[in-house]
């Protein structure tokens, strides 16, 4: 944790977003694809589509003209029609402050629900996703490979407080230095109490 503070004091989403709706959305985008491709695409977006009740109102088709070039568009698309409608129709087109009716929405699961809480509203929250994960592995913090359960390592081995930012600076982390398929070990910050797990493995 002091080396990840060290490197990253100001670790954070790297998704571009003005509110918890654009938030909402684009977490669901962001599943299977880049933040890069997903901040491209969000401004046209937004900028059609402002709140829950406009999205509500567009079709599949038309929201697909926006997202094309994100991955998995079409299911994207799909969901997020869908979930506009649920917003508008449950929560007054307000995402909510509540776990599960954030998990409850279509497109999102624990990972969308953890990352838009803590963001939106402070929620502590370790979202674990790809480089959350192969890093908990990588440093022996977790030899689980179901995300739900790599949170709950998580969870037990830090204080409440700093679960958003340990979130955010092992994404960071991951993205920058402890590279899936090859690893910087030699300039990680963490070279020191790292036991460099599967590394090993991979030779
Ligand atoms: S020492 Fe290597 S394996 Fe361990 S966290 Fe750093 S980059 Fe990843």
């Amino acid at each position: 944790m002091e080396g990840l503070t060290a490197t990253y004091p100001d670790a954070r989403t790297e998704l571009a977003y003005r509110n918890p709706f654009e938030l909402l959305v684009a977490t669901v985008l962001s599943a299977q694809a880049t933040d890069v491709s997903v901040n491209a695409a969000t401004p046209a977006l937004f900028a059609a589509y402002p709140d829950a009740l406009a999205l509500s109102r567009a079709t599949p088709g038309e929201v697909e003209g926006h997202i094309r070039s994100i991955g998995l568009y079409r299911g994207k698309a799909r969901n997020l029609v869908a979930l506009a409608g649920l917003l508008e129709e449950r929560h007054g087109g307000v995402v909510p402050n509540d776990f599960e009716a954030v998990v409850a929405l279509p497109g999102a699961g624990r990972k969308t629900a953890n990352v838009v809480l803590s963001n939106a509203y402070g929620f502590p929250a370790i979202a674990v996703d790809t480089h959350v994960g192969r890093l908990a592995r990588r440093l022996g913090l977790s030899v689980q490979t179901n995300p739900d359960k790599v949170e709950q390592d998580l969870q037990a081995l830090f204080p409440r407080d700093r679960w958003v930012f340990l979130h955010h600076a092992l994404i960071l982390h991951g993205r920058r230095v402890c590279i899936a398929r090859k690893p910087l070990c030699s300039a990680c910050v963490l070279q020191g109490v790292c036991p460099k797990i599967d590394v090993v493995v991979q030779g």
